[in-house]
């Protein structure tokens, strides 16, 4: 409760009350929008485990919001906050998620309350592998029902640690591998997963660039060359979008916002530095080329053309909204704007490119190395010395009927075939663009919708409610 004794909104609440637009707009049956919104299934496990000689007792969290398409998918935070309402909603948003970039997947997340840099690594183990034999042994955990994934305080580590305990549980699985993603290459995971997050908030950005109205329409002009950008996290997540965009996209990154404060310089940070120093150091304080300040939540309010929210949930609220001086916001953490906060920035005219589309890059290559495990190949492996063959064959080809040697950036151009981590950038790109070209149809056909969240689960809870309908509820 609010001192005014109003309500606050949780964050399921929140993730409904911006599904519910989709569904006035649509003017969805009643019981098919509260078939679509329920979570599916809700696991809490407490388990104990033996660290430095005592015992402690953990708790964490499966939830499977739907199964309209299986496995249902999601990552599994570590985190010191989290509970049940949370990772009920993030389970909902994978829901809106998968079916926005076109991805055949049920939602779900998972949870465990630690701290991470509380335990040493061998305990970490101990701790990964018990939770998720909890996981698999009461039916929330395997290649066809439930496929984890990283999320906040997990990576590559904890993922390979999870396959392997279902490897051991599960030794006839021959699909073993597709029981989580995000697992390191040599474990059966993907080239280009990692960054993958990131990445797709980059082609998110890069997309919306190229709908001359829709930039005029939130009062800028050109690409993204030159932007001005405040970034808030420099996990995995907004490290690798700040990164492409300082050094691919020629973008300034003119604040890093963390958890122990800020970086500002108008002239652009450059990002790489700024990582190592935090890898170095555990802090940004100190760093040279930056004005540091310690209020870093008053950065989100500096002005600037692109506002990029890539941490925790609820950072814009009804307290700050009406303050935030981006031209744009791009959503690349799960839940950054609470609902209340929509309402003002959209009654503000700041568009919103939603969490649910812009952050979809991670489980659509999460997406990719499902298949290339139940498939046991890597992409390009059959292909790609026979493209180059062929690429050679057309050079020769063409050099014989002109007389001329080919230019050099046509040998290069074609005379390579694509191997995994092309294909896989491709797929992400390609996913990107798709999805923002139907979400901006559906903005454009309903007189009602004016923003790109209420427009962006048009496009999900349509395509849901689809397969409710034809699979019929009983
Ligand atoms: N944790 C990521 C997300 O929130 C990735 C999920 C996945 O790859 O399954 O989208």
């Amino acid at each position: 409760m609010t001192k005014a004794g109003k309500k606050t909104l949780s964050f399921c609440d929140s993730v409904n009350l911006m599904a519910d637009r989709a569904f006035a707009v649509l003017n969805m049956d009643e019981g098919i929008a509260k078939a679509i919104k329920a979570c599916n299934s809700i696991l809490e496990v407490k388990f104990p485990v033996n660290i430095r000689g005592k015992v402690e007792v953990f708790t964490g969290w499966r939830a499977t919001h739907s199964t309209h398409r299986l496995p249902a998918k999601g990552g599994i935070r570590f985190a010191s906050i989290v509970n049940q309402d949370e990772v009920e909603a993030l389970a909902a948003l994978m829901t809106y998620k998968c079916a926005i970039v076109d991805v055949p997947f049920g939602g779900s997340k998972g949870g465990l309350l630690i701290d991470p840099n509380a335990y040493e690594r061998d305990e970490m183990q101990l701790i990964t592998r018990r939770f998720a034999r909890e996981l698999i042994r009461k039916g929330f955990l395997s290649p066809a029902t439930n496929v984890p994934a990283p999320d906040m305080g997990t990576g590559e580590r904890e993922m390979a640690w999870i396959a392997d305990t279902y490897k051991h549980l599960n030794p006839d699985d021959i699909n073993y591998a597709g029981c989580v993603t995000g697992k390191p290459v040599a474990h059966g995971g993907i080239r280009g997963r990692t960054e993958a997050t990131g990445r797709g908030v980059v082609y998110a950005i890069r997309e919306f660039f190229r709908h001359a109205d829709e930039v005029k329409a939130a009062g800028l002009v050109g690409s993204c060359a030159g932007k001005r950008i405040v970034i808030q996290g420099l996990g995995n997540v907004g490290y690798y979008a700040a990164k492409l965009l300082d050094e691919e996209d020629d973008a300034k990154i003119i604040a890093i916002i963390e958890r122990d404060g800020a970086l500002v310089n108008e002239n652009g940070l450059n990002v790489e530095d700024v990582r190592q120093y935090i890898n170095q150091c555990k802090t940004i304080k100190g760093f040279p080329d930056a004005t540091y300040t310690e209020d870093g939540a008053a950065q989100l309010e500096l002005e600037c053309d692109i506002l990029i929210p890539a941490a925790m949930e609820a950072q814009i609220t009804a307290g700050n909204a009406k303050r935030i001086r981006a031209k744009l916001i791009v959503e690349a953490a799960n839940g950054p704007v609470t609902f209340e906060a929509d309402e003002i920035l959209r009654e503000r005219g700041i568009p919103i490119i939603p969490d649910a589309y812009a952050n979809a890059g991670g489980v659509t290559v999460s997406y990719f190395e499902w298949i290339r495990n139940l498939s046991h190949i890597r992409f390009g492996r059959m292909e790609r010395r026979y493209d180059e063959l062929r690429g050679e064959a057309i050079i020769k080809a063409m050099e014989e009927m002109t007389g001329k040697d080919a230019p050099d950036i046509m040998e290069k151009g074609l005379i390579r075939g694509a191997d995994e981590l092309d294909l896989v950038r491709s797929g992400l790109d390609d996913t990107m663009r798709l999805a923002f070209q139907e979400i901006l149809a559906a903005k454009r056909s309903y007189d009602e919708i004016n923003d790109y969240r209420t427009a962006a689960y048009v496009v999900s809870v349509n395509k849901i409610s689809r397969s409710y309908i034809d699979i019929g509820v009983y």
